[in-house]
C-alpha cells in the first residue's frame, strides 16, 4: 500500500512487489547546501544523481519518501518523444531549439536505459519497443505521419496494420499503429527506488517527511523551511510535478493536477499469456481519454486511463477500466483483479512539459502530461546542467517564465467537461 494516501488509490502493484522501500529521516534543525532539490521522483532524484557524477554538494526534500509521488506509482511505460510530432516541436520553437527537443526527447529512453545499466537498477527493464495503437482511420494517418516524420530523422519507427497490430497486442481492438523501437517498460517503483539509491550511496543526502512549507532569500541565499527545519541554499530545484502546492506562488497555477489510476490481475495462466502481448511491450492508444496497458514480470495484466477528482468517481473510472480489459481480452472474464490505485499527472494547456525559471537562482522542471518516465529522467539531467551554470542557450531544453493558466481555479470543471468531450469524440472515432 502506499503510505499517507488516500485508501482508494493506495493499493499499488508497484508498492507490493518494490524491491525495498527507503525512508529517509526528516530534516531537523539547521542545514546547508549548495543546491537543494525539493521532490525526489525521477525529475529531483536524476537532477540529484547527474550533479552528484559532478561531486557537487545537493541535499534533497520529500514531504514523503523517495517515489511516493507518480513516478512510484505510474505505468511503467518508457515513451520517446513528446505529444507534438518533430516537424511540430521545430516549427514552434525554431529549427535550432526544436531540433534540441526533439532530440532530448527523443533520446530520453535511452537515457533511462543507460541509468538503470550504470547503476545496476533492479527493475525489470524491456527494451521491445512502445507501441501506440489506432483506435480510429483518422488516428491511423496521424500515427502514419509521425512515424514518417521520425523516420526522416533515422528512426525505424515500424508501421503496423491491423493484422500486425492485433498479432502484437491480442485484440482486434485497432485498426493499425506503429512501433517505436526506442521504448520499454519497467517496474516504475523500482526505478525511483534505484536512483535514490544511487545517490544515497554517492553521499547524498535525502530527507524524507519534510514538507517544503516557505522558501525565504536571505543573504543571497535561499532559506527552505520545513516543519523541523531550515535548508540553505544557493540554488534550487523544483521537481513537483502532479503534487505542485503554493510554495512558489505561480507555479501552482502553470499546470492541472489530473488523476490517472490503475488496476492490475493476479498472475495469469500460462495459457492465458500465451495470447496477450507476446512480445511485452506496454501499448497506449490514441484515444483521447487513453488507454495505456502492459503484462508485469510475473504475469500480471495491467490496465490503466485518466481518473476522476472524487472517490466515488475515481472507483467508477478503475471498473470502466476492467470493463475495457474484459471487452478487449475477453480471456481476463473470469481473472482475479487485485489491485488498484492512482496518482496525480501535470497536464499543461500546450502540452509540452515546463522548464521554468523562478528567481534568480530557482528553476522548476515540471509538465510531462502523463508521459514522464523518460521525460521527467531527461529534464532532471537539463536541471542539473542549469544548476552547473551551462546558459540557457545551451540548454537542451528552452528556459521560460512561469506563465499562469488563465481562470485557474475553474481547472477541474475544465477537465471534467474536456474530458466528457473527449469521451464523445472517442466514440464518434474522431
Ligand atoms: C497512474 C499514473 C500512470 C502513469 N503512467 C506513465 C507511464 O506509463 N509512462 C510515463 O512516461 N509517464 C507516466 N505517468 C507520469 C509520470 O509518472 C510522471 O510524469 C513522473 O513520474 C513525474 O516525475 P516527477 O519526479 O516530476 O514527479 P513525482 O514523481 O510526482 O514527484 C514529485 C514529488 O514531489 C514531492 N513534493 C511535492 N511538494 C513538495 C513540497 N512542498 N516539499 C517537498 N516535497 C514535495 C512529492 O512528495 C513527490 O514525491 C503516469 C502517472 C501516473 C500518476
Amino acid at each position: 500500500m502506499i503510505e499517507n494516501e488516500s485508501l482508494f488509490i493506495a493499493d499499488s502493484l508497484w508498492s507490493a512487489t518494490a524491491n525495498s522501500n527507503i525512508n529517509c529521516n526528516p530534516l531537523i534543525g539547521e542545514n546547508e547546501t549548495e543546491i537543494a532539490i525539493i521532490g525526489a521522483g525521477y525529475t529531483g532524484l536524476s537532477a540529484a544523481l547527474h550533479l552528484s557524477e559532478k561531486n557537487k554538494n545537493i541535499v534533497v526534500l520529500d514531504s514523503e519518501n523517495p517515489g511516493w509521488g507518480a513516478s512510484g506509482r505510474n505505468g511503467g511505460q518508457v515513451n520517446p518523444g513528446l505529444k507534438e510530432d518533430p516537424d511540430e516541436i521545430e516549427a514552434k520553437f525554431g529549427v535550432e531549439v526544436g531540433r534540441r527537443i526533439v532530440e532530448m526527447s527523443g533520446s530520453a529512453p535511452e537515457l533511462v536505459f543507460s541509468l538503470i545499466k550504470k547503476y545496476n537498477i533492479n527493475c525489470d527493464p524491456i527494451r521491445s519497443g512502445w507501441i501506440r495503437a489506432a483506435h480510429s482511420e483518422d488516428a491511423f494517418r496521424k500515427q502514419v505521419k509521425r512515424a514518417k516524420d521520425w523516420q526522416s530523422r533515422g528512426v525505424p519507427i515500424q508501421i503496423l496494420n491491423s493484422t500486425q497490430i492485433e498479432q502484437m497486442i491480442g485484440t482486434n481492438e485497432y485498426c493499425g499503429g506503429t512501433l517505436d523501437p526506442r521504448g520499454g517498460n519497467l517496474h516504475p517503483l523500482n526505478y525511483v527506488l534505484g536512483l535514490a539509491n544511487a545517490i544515497l550511496s554517492a553521499g547524498v543526502t535525502i530527507y524524507g517527511q519534510s514538507k517544503a512549507r516557505k522558501i525565504v532569500r536571505e543573504d543571497g541565499a535561499y532559506a527552505i523551511h520545513t516543519d523541523n527545519g531550515v535548508l540553505r541554499a544557493s540554488k534550487v530545484l523544483l521537481c513537483t510535478n502532479g503534487y505542485t502546492d503554493d510554495l512558489v506562488p505561480p507555479l501552482e497555477r502553470t499546470i492541472i493536477p489530473v488523476q490517472s489510476v490503475q488496476v492490475a490481475t493476479a498472475p495469469l495462466s500460462d495459457n492465458i499469456l500465451k495470447s496477450i502481448l507476446p512480445g511485452k511491450q506496454a501499448p497506449s492508444d490514441t484515444r483521447r481519454s487513453l488507454l495505456y496497458y502492459r503484462l508485469d514480470s510475473d504475469g500480471r495484466f495491467i490496465m490503466g486511463g485518466r481518473g476522476a477528482y472524487t472517490k466515488r468517481e475515481t472507483l467508477r473510472e478503475q471498473e470502466k477500466l476492467r470493463l475495457s480489459a474484459h471487452r478487449m481480452f475477453p480471456q481476463l472474464k473470469d481473472v482475479t483483479w487485485q489491485h488498484a490505485w492512482g496518482g496525480y499527472i501535470a497536464i499543461t494547456t500546450d502540452h509540452y512539459p515546463h522548464l521554468n525559471l523562478l528567481d534568480e537562482g530557482m528553476i522548476a522542471g515540471l509538465g510531462y502530461n502523463g508521459r514522464g518516465v523518460a521525460m521527467a529522467t531527461a529534464m532532471g539531467k537539463v536541471m542539473a546542467d542549469w544548476a552547473l551554470n551551462v546558459t540557457p542557450d545551451k540548454l537542451d531544453f528552452p528556459l521560460t517564465l512561469p506563465r499562469k493558466i488563465p481562470f485557474h481555479k475553474f481547472s477541474k470543471l475544465g477537465v471534467k467537461l474536456t474530458l466528457a468531450k473527449y469521451k464523445l469524440l472517442d466514440v464518434l472515432g474522431l
